[in-house]
């Protein structure tokens, strides 16, 4: 029977199949700089803000700590990034003004907790832990989980940073608060990714050392949506599933979509299935385009996928999604998602 590392081995070389990296391997480090409790872990996050992030979570990994503990540290990396405007503090705010937060973490165990529509609080991956650690629920939304983040502790800030308001004024003055349902308008949705920017939900899978599995998925959801609009980050089959026996999937794009057919659930179960991380996300993807063949074409959705051994998989609706893969033979890893359409909103 193949060992794990040479699982890691045959999908490292199938996520270069499938996808060009983007960065030259110049500063990878080879395994044999990493520490022994580094053999066989993993971690793979969306985006290219995914790399940092990844390198947050390698630092648990490397020193043979667990893939929850990781994935809780690398989330917050882009949660602290003031220039990026769709994670945690500095992310765009609703139509009313107000940042609000979405994020969730899920075990291989099936322990799982989110919060989703928070305010002021700038780390909402580590209020998902505490609901999942602390209470016997998963989900708290709005004051609710506010209330709960304040009585564990958490310091209370004001989320809107100026450059984010600034953006928020500018989008009023053409807007004008005006609610946009229609999901299948390309300006619509550029509109709520700020018009001028790539950055989107970091969704994290890690593999630790010991075989364990974990998610975490954090989002300051789309820029000037509705006062009160929960995507799909936050729930759990949506944005983040992880199964410790088969692996996980999370997502990025548009969370009502990916709500409508329980995009990483899907993937999860078609990977129980037998199908292998790559053609599990085709598959949710291809769900997704069947149901709205015309909407499609103006939308953005991807999904990545982290089976149990180690394997990859990504595929997008639109091209410009891209992911980073982290192990111990090379950290900053960044991949190019094959997707449906050739087009881009990046
Ligand atoms: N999935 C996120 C949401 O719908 C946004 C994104 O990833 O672009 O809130």
């Amino acid at each position: 029977m193949p060992s794990r590392r040479d699982f890691l081995k045959t999908s490292m070389l199938a996520a270069g199949a499938l996808a060009a990296p983007r960065f030259a391997a110049a500063t990878a480090v080879p395994s044999k700089g990493a520490l022994p409790g580094a053999e066989g872990a993993r971690v793979i996050s969306t985006w290219d803000f995914g790399v940092p992030a990844n390198r947050a979570a390698w630092t648990v990994l490397a020193r043979g700590g667990n893939a929850l503990d990781a994935v809780e540290q690398g989330a917050q990396v882009p949660e602290s990034d003031l220039a990026n405007h769709s994670v945690g503090k500095g992310g765009y705010p609703d139509r009313d003004g107000h940042v609000t937060l979405d994020a969730s973490i899920m075990d291989g165990d099936g322990r799982c907790g989110a919060v989703a529509c928070l305010e002021n609080i700038a780390h909402p991956i580590r209020v998902a832990r505490r609901v999942m650690e602390a209470t016997p629920h998963v989900l708290l939304v709005g004051d609710g989980a506010l209330q709960f983040a304040r009585e564990q502790g958490f310091h209370e800030e004001n989320l809107l940073t100026p450059e984010a308001e600034k953006a928020w004024h500018e989008w009023l003055r053409s807007a004008k608060h005006r609610p946009v349902a229609n999901s299948e308008n390309a300006d619509y949705h550029r509109s709520l990714r700020g018009g001028h920017d790539n950055h989107d939900t970091i969704g994290m899978l890690a593999v630790d050392a010991h075989g364990h599995l974990a998610g975490a998925c954090t989002t300051s959801g789309m820029a000037w949506k509705m006062h009160g609009r929960v995507g799909d980050s936050p729930i759990i089959g949506a944005g983040l599933y992880v199964d410790g026996e088969v692996g996980g999937a999370t997502s990025t794009g548009v969370g009502e979509e990916v709500i409508r057919n329980a995009g990483s659930f899907l993937v999860v179960e078609l990977m129980r299935q037998g199908r292998s991380p790559q053609e599990a996300c085709e598959e949710a993807v291809r769900r997704i385009v069947k149901k709205r063949p015309d909407g499609a074409k103006e939308m953005q959705v991807g999904f990545l996928a982290l089976r149990r051994d180690g394997a990859v998989g990504a595929h997008a609706i639109q091209r410009g999604f891209t992911y980073a893969v982290c192990d111990a033979t090379k950290q900053d890893g960044l991949f190019a998602s094959p997707s449906v359409y050739a087009t881009s909103f990046s």
